[in-house]
C-alpha cells in the first residue's frame, strides 16, 4: 500500500505524530540516534522532494519497452514513472539491508570485501535481503555467504535509515556457530575485539554504527537503536 498524505502511522507503544504542512518540503527528523527519538516528535511535511538517487532514473518500462515520462497520478501525491504506452506506473520504493554481528567470545566477525564499492574495506556481514525470505533470514544467509558462517541469530539490535540511497539497514547479533571462512565475495575474514577493529577501515557507516551500538550494549538486548543517514554523512 502507498500511502498518501492523509495517511496515518501508528507503531504500537512507540507513538510517530505526524503532522501535515502541504506548502512545505518533506521534512524527516529523528535525533542522531535513538531509542528516545521513538518518543520524539516526527515531522512529516508533503509533497516529499524529489528523490535525489536521479542518476538511476527509469528511462523505459520495464514491462512494455516503452518510453516512460513522470508524473503524479491521480490519487497519488509525487511523481512516478509512468509508461506512456501502456501506462503502469512504475512504484520505486526502498530497499532493505540485513546484516548480523556474529559474535564468539567477546570478538566479532568481519569481512574485507573484495567487492566494490569499498573493495578492501572491512565490514559487518550484510546484503540486499531477497524476496522470499524474512529478515533475520537474509541476515543470516548474508553472513553464510559472506563468511561462510552459520549463526545463531539473537535479536534486532540497529536500524539505520540510509535516506539519499533509497535504504533501510537493519542488524541482527548473532552467536557464531562452528568455523568460518572466506565467501565470495570476501578477500579475508577474521574476529575482532573492540580494541582491535580497524575503525578507520570499515566500509560503510551504517555498519560502524551498528558495530558501536553493540560494543555498547556489551552485545545485551538493549532493544534498537535508530540511527539516519543524510547524504553529508553517507
Ligand atoms: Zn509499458
Amino acid at each position: 500500500m502507498h500511502m498518501g498524505p492523509k495517511g496515518s502511522q501508528g507503531s504500537g507503544s512507540a507513538p510517530i505524530l505526524c503532522a501535515l504542512d502541504m506548502a512545505g518540503m518533506a521534512e524527516l527528523v529523528d535525533a542522531p540516534d535513538s531509542k528516545s527519538g521513538f518518543r520524539k516528535e516526527v515531522g512529516v511535511r508533503f509533497p516529499l522532494p524529489a528523490p535525489t538517487t536521479s542518476g538511476d532514473k527509469m528511462k523505459f518500462c520495464s514491462s512494455c519497452g516503452g518510453t516512460v515520462s513522470y508524473r503524479v497520478p491521480k490519487d497519488d501525491n509525487r511523481e512516478r514513472a509512468i509508461c506512456d504506452s501502456c501506462d503502469l506506473v512504475h512504484y520505486r520504493n526502498p530497499l532493505v539491508v540485513v546484516g548480523c554481528i556474529a559474535e564468539r567470545d567477546g570478538k566479532v566477525l568481519l569481512c574485507k570485501r573484495a567487492i566494490e564499492p569499498r573493495y578492501g574495506y572491512w565490514t559487518v556481514p550484510a546484503g540486499f535481503m531477497e524476496l522470499g525470505e524474512t529478515v533475520a533470514g537474509g541476515a543470516a544467509r548474508e553472513t553464510l555467504e559472506e563468511a561462510l558462517a552459520t549463526v545463531e541469530l539473537g535479536h534486532l539490535f540497529a536500524m539505520v535509515d540510509v535516506v539519499d540511497a533509497g535504504q533501510v539497514h537493519l542488524f541482527y547479533t548473532g552467536k557464531l556457530v562452528g568455523d568460518y571462512g572466506v565467501g565470495e565475495e570476501t578477500l579475508e575474514s577474521a574476529l575482532f575485539s573492540e580494541d582491535e577493529i580497524p575503525w578507520e577501515e570499515i566500509a560503510f557507516h551504517s555498519g560502524k554504527y551498528a558495530l558501536e551500538k553493540y560494543f555498547q550494549d556489551g552485545g545485551r538486548d538493549n532493544g534498537v537503536h535508530v540511527h539516519e543517514l543524510r547524504r553529508s554523512t553517507s
